[in-house]
This record gives C-alpha cells, sequence and structure tokens, in this order.
C-alpha cells in the first residue's frame, strides 16, 4: 500500500468554489483518461478518478476528502510526489490509460481557481511528454510506443480494404500499408501483432457491420481504442507536413509528394490522423527527423491473437516474478534497455527469409560456443551502455545536459574494449561478427572521434569525480577566476573539518566527514553511533538524520558553503553560452547515436538468446532450417521451454514428425493433464524460436520456414456458454481456414468442448477434413473426441499420437510420453477420483462407462460375426443406423455455404439441422451425446 501523502488539501472557500465551478465544466471524459491537477508541491484527483486513485494507490477509501457540499460535492484524493510518479507509470503502462495534468495559469495558490489548463497529457501511445517520469529512473520500460490509424475503403475491384498509417515516435518511424482482408480482419490482426501499437484511432461515430468487428480484433490485441472526428481522416496537408517531418537525403530537400507511398491513399489518411492526434508538427525537434516506410504484411511470418497467447510469448500475469512463463521472460536476458525492446520486437516479427534467419543463427553460435566472449559481453560489457536512443532522443531535441553528453562520452569509450574482445573471437562466424559488430563499431568509434576531443577539451573531468558536470575552468577567465575562489573554499572547508573533529573528538574524515550534494552543498557527517558526541553542543547544527547517519554543520562552515553556492551558480551561468555550444554541437551526433544504438541492441540480442541456449537445463540445439515449401518439420527430443524451466517439472521429452504427403496432420488425445497442450504447443513455440535465430529445446530439429502459426485454443470458461461460444469458435475457425496455406503451422486444442457436444464434433469433423485435405497444413489438434481418431482411417496424411498414463485401481500416473495410435482407455473418471470428486458422482461415471464398453463389444461381435443375443441384435442396428445420422448432419454441415451467409442465419441453419438429429431419437446418437458429456462433467 502507498504511503499516504501529508499534504492536506488545503483551499480558502472563494477558491474552492472556484475550483468546483472549474471542474464541473470541463468537458465530459472517458473513464480511461486521468484527469491530475498539479497544486505546485503536490497533485490532486477529483470526482470518480479520486474513487480509482484512492483504491489503486492507496487501496483505502479513507484518503477520499470532499470539496464544497450537496450536488456539488466533489471528492479529491491527494497524491504526493511519488504516489503521483507510480499512478502515472501504473495507469500508461500498464492499465493503457490517458493521462491530463492540468496546471493553474495563475499560480496555483492563486484565489483564481477557475483558471487552469492542461499542461501535459499522454497516452500509450504517446508517451513523451512523460517520459522523464516514465523512463527517468533509467528502467526498463518497453519504450515502444506506437499509434495506429486504421480506416477501411474499398479498392479499385470493389473490395474491401483496410488503410493502416503509424507513427512511432520512439523509433521516428512513420509508415503506411494497405491490403485487403476477410471479414475477420485476419491480415489485420497479424499487421498489429507484428507492429505492436498501443494505441489505435479509428474514425468516430461507426459502431455497425465491419467497423463492430475491426473493434473487437483490436480491443482482442489489447490496444487502446481512440474515436477521432472522421475528418481528421483527411490527406488535404499530409504533402506539406511530411515535407517537414521527413528527415531528408543528404543535400536533396524532401519531396513527399513523389515517395511512392502517397499512392496508398487509404493508409495516408490514415496516418495524417495519427500525425494530428501526436502534434508532431507543433514540436520543431520533430521536423527532419522521421522514416518513411512501406510495411510489407508478409515480410515477417505471421501470428494471429490467439498464437501470441497460446504460445506464451509475453507475460500477462504478475504472479511470474522470473518471468520464466512467458518466452518473453525466458529469452529476455538483455542487459541494455535497447537490447530488451528488440528482443521483444523479434519476437513479434520472427523471419521468413531462410539466409536472413541463418545469420541470426550464425551468430548466436558464435557466441554459444565462445564462452570467454559470451561471458564477457553479457556480466560486463555490454552493463556499460546506457539507453542510448533517450539520450539520443535528448539531444536531438536540444534538452540534454553536460551530464548527458558526458554518458555518450563514457559510452563511446566502452567501445575500442568491446571490438577487441569480439576480435579475439576466432571461430567459423569471424567474418559475419566483422561485418554485423566489429566494423560498425570501428566507424562509430571514427565518427565519434571529434565529439570524444570536444568533451575531453571542455569538460573539467576533475569534477566529474564529485558528480559535478562542469566546463573548464581554463575556457574563460571569469570561470578560471570562480573556479580558484571554490577550490580555496573547499580547501577552507576541508580546515573546518579538521577543528570540527578536535572539537567532537572525532577522527577527521573517518568517524567525521565532509561530504557535499547537489541540493544541500558541504555538510558534515558522522555515523548513528556517533551521534552522541554531537548531542547538546549548541556550536552544531544538525541538518537531518539519515540511516546511514546525522548530517549537520556549524556557522562556519554553513557560510563558506553558500558562499560555496553562490560561486557555483555563478559559473554555470558563465558557462551557459559555453554549455549551449557544446548542446547544440552534440546535437548533430544524433545519428550516429542511434546506430550505436542499435547495433548494441543487436549485439545484446544475441548473447542474450547465446546465454539462454547454454544455460538451459539441457542446453539447445542449433535447428537446421530447410526454405519455406520444403514440407518436413522434424524435432526429435523435444521440450517446452518454458514450462521445463519451472522448477518443480522434471520433463519429458517427445518427437514430432511431419512430412509433406506422408503425416501432415496430428491428432492428440489422451487424459485430462496428460500433457497435449503443452506437447502442441511446444511445437509452435520451437517453430517460432527456430525463425527469430534463437537455439532450440530438443536434441534435433529440422524445420522448414512457415509462414505464419495460427492457433485455436478453447476457452476454458467455454462450456457454459453453449451456442454462442460455439459460433465464436465455428467463426474464428473458418478466418483461420481463409488465412492458411501448406506452408502454415496451425495449432487447435480443445476445439469444440463449448457447445453441446456433438455440434462440437460435427464441426472438429469438418474442420479437420479441410485442413487435411485441402488446405494441407501442418496442423496439431489437441481433442478429447476420440470419435476424430477415425479421420486417419479416411486421409492418409492424418495421424492418431497419444499421451501416455499408467493406471491402477487408484492411481493415475502421468507419464506424458507422446506415441502413436488411439489412446485406448478412458481416464476421466481416474483424474476425477485423484480430484477427489463425490463418490456417487464417480459411481454414476463408471456405470456410463461400462455401459459404452458394452456397446463396443457389440460392434466387435458383429464384425467378427459371432452369434449375438436379440438385444446386441437391436443394439447393433440402432449403431449402424446411429452412424448414417451422423454421416447425413456431417455432410449437411459441410455443404453449409458459410461463406455468404450472417452469423444468425447459420446459428439458425445449425439449430434446424441439430434438431433433425435429435428427432430421430437414436439411442447409439444419444449414448455418444451423454458419454462425452459424462467425460466433460468429470474433466471440468
Ligand atoms: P487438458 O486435457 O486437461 O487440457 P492436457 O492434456 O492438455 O490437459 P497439459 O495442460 O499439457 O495437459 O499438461 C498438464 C501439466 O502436465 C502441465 O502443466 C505440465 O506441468 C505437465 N506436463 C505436460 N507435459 C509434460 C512433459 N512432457 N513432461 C513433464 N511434465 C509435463
Amino acid at each position: 500500500m502507498a504511503v499516504q501523502p501529508k499534504q492536506n488539501l488545503s483551499m480558502d472557500s472563494a477558491s474552492e468554489s472556484g475550483f468546483i465551478n472549474f471542474f464541473f465544466s470541463m468537458p465530459e471524459k472517458p473513464d480511461t483518461t486521468v484527469r491530475v491537477f498539479d497544486r505546485s508541491d503536490y497533485y490532486t484527483v477529483h470526482g470518480k478518478d479520486a474513487l480509482f486513485a484512492a483504491k489503486e494507490v492507496f487501496k483505502t477509501n479513507g484518503v477520499i476528502k470532499h470539496l464544497g457540499s450537496g450536488s456539488r460535492r466533489l471528492e479529491s484524493v491527494v497524491l504526493s510526489k511519488m504516489n503521483f510518479e507510480s499512478f502515472v507509470r501504473d495507469l500508461l503502462l500498464v492499465r493503457q490509460y490517458r493521462v491530463e495534468v492540468y496546471k493553474n495559469k495563475s499560480g496555483s495558490k492563486s484565489s483564481k481557481d477557475h483558471d487552469w489548463q492542461i499542461a501535459f497529457k499522454a497516452s500509450p501511445g504517446n508517451l513523451t511528454q512523460f517520459e522523464e517520469i516514465l523512463f527517468g529512473g533509467g528502467g526498463l520500460g518497453e519504450g515502444a510506443a506506437g499509434v495506429v490509424g486504421i480506416r477501411l475503403g474499398t479498392g479499385g475491384d470493389g473490395q474491401r480494404v483496410v488503410g493502416v498509417g503509424y507513427v512511432d515516435s520512439t523509433l521516428r518511424k512513420m509508415g503506411v500499408c494497405e491490403f485487403p482482408d476477410n471479414d475477420q480482419f485476419s491480415n489485420l490482426e497479424a499487421l498489429l501483432v507484428q507492429i505492436g501499437p498501443k494505441e489505435c484511432l479509428l474514425p468516430g461515430g461507426d459502431v455497425a457491420g465491419d467497423v463492430g468487428k475491426l473493434r473487437q480484433v483490436i480491443q482482442r490485441g489489447g490496444i487502446l481504442l481512440s474515436d477521432r472526428k472522421k475528418a481528421e481522416f483527411t490527406t488535404k496537408d499530409i504533402v506539406q507536413d511530411l515535407n517537414r517531418l521527413l528527415k531528408a537525403c543528404k543535400g536533396e530537400t524532401v519531396s513527399s509528394a513523389a515517395l511512392p507511398e502517397m499512392e496508398k491513399q487509404i493508409a495516408v489518411s490514415c496516418l495524417a490522423a495519427v500525425i494530428k492526434y501526436l502534434e508532431l508538427l507543433s514540436d520543431e525537434a520533430n521536423f527532419g527527423s522521421f522514416r518513411m516506410t512501406t510495411f510489407d504484411l508478409n515480410q515477417y511470418m505471421r501470428l494471429d491473437n490467439a498464437a501470441v497467447q497460446a504460445l506464451n510469448l509475453f507475460q500477462v500475469s504478475s504472479d511470474d516474478p522470473s518471468g520464466t512463463h512467458s518466452l518473453a521472460g525466458l529469452l529476455n536476458k538483455c542487459r541494455t534497455p535497447q537490447g530488451q525492446r528488440l528482443v521483444n520486437q523479434w519476437l513479434k516479427q520472427p523471419l521468413i527469409d531462410k539466409n536472413k534467419i541463418e545469420e541470426r543463427l550464425d551468430l548466436v553460435e558464435s557466441f554459444v560456443e565462445d564462452s570467454e566472449l559470451r561471458q564477457s559481453c553479457q556480466e560486463d560489457l555490454l552493463r556499460r551502455f546506457p539507453d542510448l536512443n533517450r539520450l539520443a532522443k535528448k539531444l536531438q531535441r536540444q534538452s540534454a545536459n553536460l551530464q548527458d553528453c558526458y554518458r555518450v562520452y563514457q559510452a563511446v569509450g566502452q567501445l575500442p574494449g568491446l571490438v577487441l574482445a569480439l576480435e579475439r573471437h576466432t571461430g567459423k562466424h569471424q567474418i559475419l561478427l566483422n561485418a554485423a559488430f566489429i566494423s560498425p563499431f570501428k566507424d562509430l568509434i571514427s565518427d565519434f572521434s571529434k565529439f570524444q576531443e570536444m568533451i575531453e577539451t571542455t569538460l573539467d573531468m576533475n569534477q566529474i569525480e564529485h558528480h559535478e558536470f562542469l566546463v573548464k575552468p581554463s575556457f574563460d577567465p571569469t570561470l578560471s577566476e570562480l573556479r580558484e575562489n571554490m577550490d580555496q573554499l573547499e580547501k577552507n572547508m576541508q580546515a573546518t573539518l579538521n577543528s570540527a573533529a578536535r572539537e567532537l573528538g572525532l577522527d577527521a574524515g573517518k568517524t567525521v566527514k565532509l561530504e557535499s550534494n547537489a541540493q544541500m552543498g558541504y555538510y558534515f557527517r558522522v555515523t548513528c553511533k556517533e551521534e552522541k558526541n554531537l548531542r547538546n553542543n549548541k556550536k552544531f547544527t544538525t541538518l537531518d538524520v539519515q540511516k546511514n547517519g546525522v548530517r549537520f554543520t556549524n556557522s562556519k562552515l554553513s557560510s563558506m558553503n553558500e558562499e560555496y553556492i553562490k560561486n557555483r551558480e555563478e559559473y554555470e551561468e558563465a558557462q551557459n553560452a559555453i554549455v549551449k555550444e557544446i548542446i547544440s554541437i552534440a546535437a548533430g551526433y544524433v545519428e550516429p547515436l542511434q546506430t550505436l544504438n542499435e547495433v548494441i541492441a543487436q549485439l545484446d540480442a544475441v548473447v542474450s538468446f547465446a546465454v539462454v541456449s547454454h544455460a538451459a537445463p539441457v542446453p539447445y540445439v542449433r535447428p537446421r532450417i530447410l526454405e519455406k515449401g520444403s514440407g518436413r518439420l522434424i524435432l526429435k527430443g523435444a521440450r517446452h521451454p518454458c514450462v521445463e524451466a519451472q522448477d518443480d517439472v522434471a520433463f519429458i521429452p517427445n518427437d514430432v514428425t511431419f512430412t509433406r504427403g506422408e503425416q501432415m496432420f496430428h491428432i492428440i488425445t489422451g487424459p485430462n493433464m496428460g500433457g497435449k497442450s503443452t506437447y502442441i504447443r511446444q511445437v509452435g513455440v520451437i517453430v517460432l524460436m527456430a525463425q527469430i535465430g534463437c537455439f532450440v529445446p530438443c536434441d534435433e530439429a529440422e524445420l522448414s520456414v512457415v509462414d505464419c502459426v495460427l492457433a485455436r485454443v478453447g476457452a476454458g470458461d467455454s462450456q457454459i456458454k453453449g451456442v454462442s461460444t460455439f459460433m465464436a469458435e465455428m467463426l474464428e475457425t473458418a478466418a483461420i481456414l481463409r488465412s492458411a496455406t501448406e506452408d502454415s503451422l496451425i495449432i487447435i486444442d480443445e476445439l469444440g468442448r463449448g457447445t453441446s457436444t456433438y455440434d462440437g464434433f460435427g464441426l472438429a469433423w469438418a474442420i479437420s477434413e479441410y485442413i487435411a485435405t485441402r488446405l494441407k497444413s501442418f496442423c496439431l489438434f489437441a481433442t478429447h473426441f476420440h470419435e476424430l481418431t477415425a479421420l486417419a482411417q479416411q486421409v492418409p496424411t492424418v495421424c492418431n499420437l497419444h499421451v501416455t498414463a499408467l493406471t491402477t485401481d487408484s492411481t493415475l500416473t502421468m507419464l506424458y510420453r507422446v506415441r502413436n495410435g488411439v489412446c485406448d482407455q478412458s481416464f476421466g473418471i481416474h483424474v476425477a477420483e485423484l480430484a477427489n470428486f463425490p463418490k456417487h458422482v464417480i459411481a454414476n461415471a463408471r456405470e456410463k462407462a461400462l455401459e459404452l464398453e458394452e456397446f463396443q463389444d457389440i460392434s466387435r461381435v458383429d464384425k467378427e460375426g459371432v452369434d449375438a443375443g436379440p438385444e446386441a441384435k437391436r443394439r447393433c442396428m440402432e449403431k449402424q443406423e446411429g452412424e448414417k445420422i451422423i454421416e447425413a448432419f456431417l455432410a449437411k454441415v459441410k455443404s453449409l455455404p458459410v461463406e455468404g451467409m450472417t452469423d444468425e442465419a447459420i446459428k439458425a441453419e445449425l439449430c434446424k439441422l441439430k434438431a433433425e438429429v435429435v428427432i430421430q431419437n437414436n439411442s447409439f446418437v444419444n449414448e455418444i451425446v451423454s458419454r462425452a458429456e459424462n467425460v466433460k462433467m468429470v474433466s471440468v
């Protein structure tokens, strides 16, 4: 719980009513925007925001005070500066809310308390104004902040086109992209995963039809939606705006009208809306600093949101302190913020160009094989680089100070050591290491040589030890004079220390020290133990008591200190012109600094992959990458990297084999908790790891590049949702089917559990058959429908696998081994027993299971031609009839023209088909339904 601030919200009654009037006159806002009022030494929030802050920051309503009375009673909560900062961080980075900070025009203490105006605002996609608060402490915030604008339009052929314009103000990139899309917006979804924006702008007003679905897709990705006026999506002024914002090539003026991107008019209108939203034109520092790109949807592996979740790419809950549950947490062992950002980006943008993948793997391999280089980079060299992107932005805005310049100087100063370490490497990828790192670093050393010289000649290096960043005194006679005074004062203060030590009976420089900091200047300090010597001595004044001791002064020191501070202020004043000059020269180094940022990030990311690959419980291996279309995916001894990293798991490796034309579709059955999900997801994770250029958790791996990983994972609570979940599954799965190719990997887990089992089975069958016979993608399907395993008899590329378990009368032990063939036992009852289900439920389930076994015996009897009794014969006929009913149902489901149908129409049609089946009252069919429902019941 946050400490409650000491400040009280004190206002005289005139200013109180002035404020209340102002507050109630403000335009309405959504709950996802929080308004904060800056009152100089503290902050306040009001109304709903106050209730929210009380709950989130202080976890109590006790902090809520009230201004005014009656209908104009206004809840208020006071936030200290620290509360404010952590609140803002939480709002923007975690909750993805917007924040507005208001300041009083005539000063916060003024009685004109209606004169408030907005001073700063930020949204998850535009953090510029809050950057210091959010990342000032050198925190490892994800930094990447982008805003996209999206608008639907119609292409020349009458087909729907999605236009996307985006701006990433951290990386100073703009982009446009236009593409046709299906009614599930699968392409858009993949694009949003790849660029990972925090915020999305849509032309306001529309909620109907397509736009409603569009909104769902955006929100599913956890992206904040902001409605903007339609009129802002216009290409009217865009050419001249871009001419200002875009970076010119050397010696040329920008002529954005001629850019090929301008042909994408729908996307460009979205870009215009984003530029307006971010107010890029109102800050001159933005001029001439952006680059424009066209984003090609097919340059990276496509992932849908379901795959991002199923493969657990990013941490979703905070109860994973080690971060190993997510792939990002596992793979991100970077030492610099820029490295961390890059790994997160790589995870969203797996490569599909084989050469590029091999190149990354070569780099990773160099560091896996050279332990000395890997360790020195990871444990020592990389730590020394600050967030160079932030420094570059500060330089660009000319808001940098001498300390920032010194940090750049220090970072560049680390490069020769890094080059030396890299040059010592003698592995087989030496040439690549040279091209990727050594030679760019050497170029940067030479690019920065004048910068380094400038810092060495201008900065007073002697003072840097005392954390003071000042210009050398020799630069100007006034500075020299002031420096002499200050040196003399320092000497005198040292002499005061000696006399004070004598007076107190302490040892100067040991038990009593002379220290200084930026706020207080010079003071004495004794440890708390020696504090008694100070007590009752009137000659000394205590300044404050801290954990590390008591800070105090005497009249002599305090007057010298005052003089020293005055001198230092004069010094800073006198050096001002020179500092300005230094900062403006430094601003010319933004480009090479950004390049340095990128190369360091790449090195950090590659080293991180090598560290993880080497340090895993069983070291990862280099995958053999085959060209896209090779149709092979063979993993030996594959493991799930996140599950095996958990402390209490002894992971059982398994094999996976896909070969085009032979085995392309695996159905996995077996007991609950038997490891089906883990098995199918680990294949997805391994493919993704290989395509981002990392080693993989296998004994051996050979994989063809895949163009996308698509997933369909049944929601855990879907059982109670019934038909609507069934429809949602149907539609989402249909979208998968439409965007997959024969080079895609599809992962389906528990499809069809969300509905009455019979519908679910029909759907599962139809979809599986379509994937296996038409799409021919790589597909893994984990299911509880044992009936589905019959597909293997119809389609030769379909294979049955099952996870194994050992059962005795009273125990069930999961073996987690995946074997060929169908699982021959129903383990639901054992699982229920182990989960301490009530005895009568289990007894009932056993009875049902026995009845079913009888059924199976009948069919065996039937096949083997053994004579059976009249009851068995009747059942046998029922079964044959039942099978026909099922076949007819499936054929009808398959032939539904879903493409042209609305959700409602499909739903109605399916209800009708289901009713047709039920009306026939076939005991075989009913039995299948009830069996599946029993299994479902005990497996809940
Ligand atoms: P359900 O049918 O209930 O969805 P499931 O068969 O999909 O279950 P999983 O969720 O994959 O089962 O696995 C259950 C647990 O078993 C996992 O949380 C994991 O701890 C463990 N597990 C899975 N696979 C393995 C393995 N190969 N080696 C060791 N432990 C494993």
